[in-house]
């Protein structure tokens, strides 16, 4: 058998399987059994020890993912324990029928909303937070009481090696199950019929999703990128802002959909501003970055090199050290950029962070304004009405003020894209939401049966123009 026709039988092979699972997974879903909010309640607490019982083991394959330091595989990835706790503690609420308001003319009705589950959804996740960004839908997809088929991305491949072993081992696969694979195993799920889709990644892939998803008239929540914006303003504690963009932006080394992507930096603080940001650096990451074991390695070769040509933007003013070999960018700032250079035409997604500075603060609003609406945008200054400001003429995923990325971390908070940077939320209550189809109910009762409506209806149009008025 050639090369071509051992692909081709692995691609039909590879279908019937995932058919396969679809089919057990909507018999499962038809007993009811998901829907018992006792069910739930206990495959979340089953959730929480997948992640409790192999912490050193999600520690390892993130290390090896992206060298990631144990104390960010805590604070990005394990915290999700927190979430988990978050939902269990919520739930009963949540799926309680809510009791609505009804008109005077339904006086004998009943109007409430009932929370249901969608069905079989599809998770579809990236390699930045790769565990992460798989277990915060599936909880939510849980709490909602569906069922869920998890596609984790093939560049974390520790990751999603790990993830597709702790999966089959807590949970039926007729309930919850995983493939793995290259993005023609997506292509081949997304083919599929699915009660909604969930898919983190880039904005260009976002669209072939919706479009697949389309075809099938299936809902999609799309969790995207794009350039978020950092406003730097002069009324700010320089020492706090300056750790707190370094933090940011370096974390995961800059490969975070919510790292601040450039710095719009008021004019008369950008001296001291830079000053600062350096001495940071060195601070967090030593005089040599390479060696600091707390500093995270590019994904692969792919975006190393995608990453590497855009330091040739503008003029390095700290940073700008590569090592192929270990799929390293140190961390760099870069000032002197112009917004026609590549590096302000795409999201960068890595540790590199260009500065560019403004007179009045009506220049960035307008550059902002300008570009396809970002995940989030980030202002320090503690000049309230520049803050009010900002929140009146931007539109963004999110903002976050004088800190940097948080706002991702507080459980009350939706998490989620507008326009280009996505549809739809999660985390929390949102969620729930997410996975929940909200059906309105009706009810009317038998005591009283005024004929206003009936016909004939001669003589009963003056009534319904009152009820109208
Ligand atoms: P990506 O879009 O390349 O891939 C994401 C997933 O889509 C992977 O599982 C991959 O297998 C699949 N995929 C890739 N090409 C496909 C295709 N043609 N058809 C079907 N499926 C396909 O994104 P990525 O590189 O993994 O992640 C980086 C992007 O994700 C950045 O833009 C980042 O901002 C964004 N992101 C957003 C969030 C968020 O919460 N909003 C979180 C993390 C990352």
């Amino acid at each position: 058998m050639s090369l071509h026709e051992q692909i081709h039988k692995k691609i039909i092979m590879d279908n019937l399987k995932i058919q396969e699972i679809i089919h057990k997974q909507r018999q499962f879903f038809q007993t009811g059994q998901t829907k018992d909010i006792a069910f739930r309640l206990d495959k979340l607490r089953i959730l929480k020890q997948l992640v409790k019982n192999h912490e050193q083991e999600i520690i390892q394959a993130l290390k090896a993912d992206l060298n990631k330091p144990e104390f960010e595989a805590y604070a990005t990835e394990i915290f999700i324990i927190k979430e988990i706790n978050y939902a269990i503690k919520h739930l009963k609420n949540w799926c309680r029928p809510q009791k609505t308001g009804i008109p005077l003319e339904f006086i004998q009705y009943s109007a409430q909303i009932h929370p249901e589950p969608l069905g079989i959804v599809l998770i579809i996740g990236a390699w930045n937070y790769p565990f992460q960004l798989i277990i915060a839908p599936l909880l939510g997809a849980i709490a909602a009481g569906n069922c869920a088929m998890i596609k984790p991305s093939e560049l974390a491949p520790h990751t999603s090696n790990l993830l597709c072993k702790l999966i089959n081992k807590y949970f039926s696969n007729e309930y919850i199950s995983i493939v793995e694979g290259e993005i023609e195993i997506s292509q081949q799920l997304l083919a599929e019929k699915f009660d909604h889709i969930f898919f983190t990644g880039s904005t260009s892939v976002g669209k072939i999703v919706m479009m697949e998803a389309a075809k099938t008239l299936t809902p999609v929540t799309l969790e995207l990128g794009g350039k978020s914006p950092c406003i730097v303003d002069t009324d700010i504690n320089l020492e706090n802002t300056a750790r707190r963009i370094i933090w940011g932006k370096f974390l995961n080394a800059g490969q975070t959909c919510i790292a601040p992507d450039y710095l719009l930096v008021n004019q008369a603080i950008k001296k001291d501003l830079i000053l600062a940001l350096k001495t940071t650096i060195t601070e967090f990451y030593g005089d040599n970055p390479a060696k600091s074991p707390d500093y995270c390695k590019i994904i692969n070769e792919k975006h190393f090199e995608r990453l590497s040509k855009l330091l040739n933007n503008g003029k390095i003013i700290i940073g700008g050290d590569t090592n192929p070999e270990e799929l390293y960018i140190s961390p760099t700032l870069i000032d002197h950029v112009s917004l026609a250079d590549s590096i302000m035409q795409e999201e960068i997604f890595g540790p590199i962070l260009p500065i560019i500075e403004y007179t009045d603060i009506e220049t960035p609003i307008a550059l902002i304004n300008s570009q396809p609406k970002p995940l989030a945008l980030y202002l320090f200054s503690r000049n309230q009405n520049l803050q009010k400001h900002i929140l009146q003429t931007t539109s963004s995923g999110g903002v976050c003020i004088n800190d940097i990325a948080l706002q991702f971390a507080v459980s009350s908070l939706p998490f989620g894209g507008v326009g280009n940077s996505g549809i739809g939320s999660y985390h929390g209550k949102a969620s729930f939401d997410t996975f929940s189809h909200y059906k309105s109910v009706l009810k009317n009762s038998f005591w009283l049966d005024i004929n206003w409506r009936y016909a004939p209806y001669k003589g009963k149009l003056s009534l319904l123009k009152l009820i109208i008025k």
